[in-house]
């Protein structure tokens, strides 16, 4: 097993081994040292450090608000400092369902935070809790600017699924979520995969890929998540969630696997985990809100991913904490004043 393998190995074992290794570096130096007879390597050259902010979800209730403001400060605070913050969508609580009043209050508290406490150059991912209106409560849907417009508008987005390229690296953003009956899917439609396959294909010869999802592509924690066996199964067959990963994950690897991408970034599942096959690796960072900000979600604290980007096509990554501490909702506080 080459050295790079058995460290991400080790990683990935230690991850598994239980929530204590959360904190950890997934580039795997934290986890194993080179041998004694090794080579000196040459240093590699960083190209470019990224702030992976994800499932923000920020409200006016439990200090939301205050609790990104404080994320954005850690961030902002990292030596060296971050070029570029991924927001990976369901930056808002949730407009999906909810009147437009509600819907501009949380993009406008979104907006103000970022505006007041972030100073690097920010890019988006649309989640679903980013889509104004789709369970069409109150008329929503005949509103304008509603569905993913409302989204648009918020992150100053021209299209829903869009590239660039920095420090030597291409970065694509895509849109997993599609509508279905009783809700969203998570998928690449045709006109999106048409584009990427395109877009993969003119990038800049050479260059290494990072892509961004709000929905993982790829995904242990699509598995893992919730407490609820019985409906993870039918028969003996396990059965993934179609809004928990994408639908399409097998002809998105092997188109990912043949283009040179390296590195899936995900969110949504609120959760950390690391799939690494065919040379391409499947992050699914933790949420900066945890469990919606009523605490760790599954053992998962409130965190964001930091990714060391390499000339050499290599990266780092680790999750950070930005020490929140959960606040109770007004409610929970006024219980607790009756009861003395
Ligand atoms: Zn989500």
């Amino acid at each position: 097993m080459a050295d790079l393998d058995r460290r991400t190995f080790l990683a990935t074992s230690a991850l598994m081994a239980g929530s204590a290794s959360l904190l950890g570096s997934f580039g795997g130096r934290a986890f194993a040292q080179s041998p004694a007879t090794a080579p000196i390597a040459a240093p590699r050259a960083r190209a470019l450090r990224i702030a992976h902010l994800t499932d923000i979800h920020v409200q006016p209730e439990r200090g939301a608000d205050a609790g990104m403001a404080a994320c954005l400060a850690r961030v902002e605070a990292l030596d060296p400092r971050p070029d570029l913050i991924l927001f990976g969508g369901d930056s808002v609580m949730d407009v999906f369902e909810v009147k437009r009043p509600r819907a501009v209050e949380l993009g406008g508290l979104f907006t103000t935070t970022c505006k007041n406490h972030c100073t690097i150059p920010m890019r988006h991912a649309i989640g679903n809790h980013d889509i104004f209106g789709w369970t069409k409560a109150d008329g929503a849907e005949a509103t304008p600017r509603h569905g993913k417009e409302y989204a648009l508008d918020l992150f100053g987005m021209a299209k829903r699924y869009y590239s660039f390229d920095q420090g030597g690296w291409h970065f694509v953003v895509l849109d997993s979520v599609q509508p279905s009956a009783d809700g969203y899917v998570a998928f690449c439609d045709d006109e999106q995969t048409a584009w990427l396959e395109a877009d993969l294909k003119g990038r800049p010869a050479g260059s290494p890929v990072v892509v961004l999802t709000h929905i993982p592509i790829l995904s242990l924690t699509s598995i893992t998540y919730g407490k609820h066996r019985a409906r993870e199964t039918i028969g003996q067959d396990t059965v993934i969630s179609a809004g928990s990963m994408h639908t399409d994950g097998h002809s998105l690897h092997n188109l990912f696997k043949a283009a040179g991408v390296k590195l899936c970034l995900s969110g949504h599942q609120h959760l950390l985990d690391r799939c690494s096959t065919d040379g391409v690796t499947y992050i699914c960072d933790g949420a900066v809100s945890g469990a919606w900000w009523k605490g760790a979600c599954q053992g998962c604290p409130e965190g964001f991913g930091l990714i060391d980007l390499y000339a050499d096509g290599s990266f780092d990554h680790s999750y950070l904490t930005y020490g929140w501490s959960a606040r109770a909702s007004l409610l929970e506080r006024a219980r607790e004043l009756v009861s003395g």
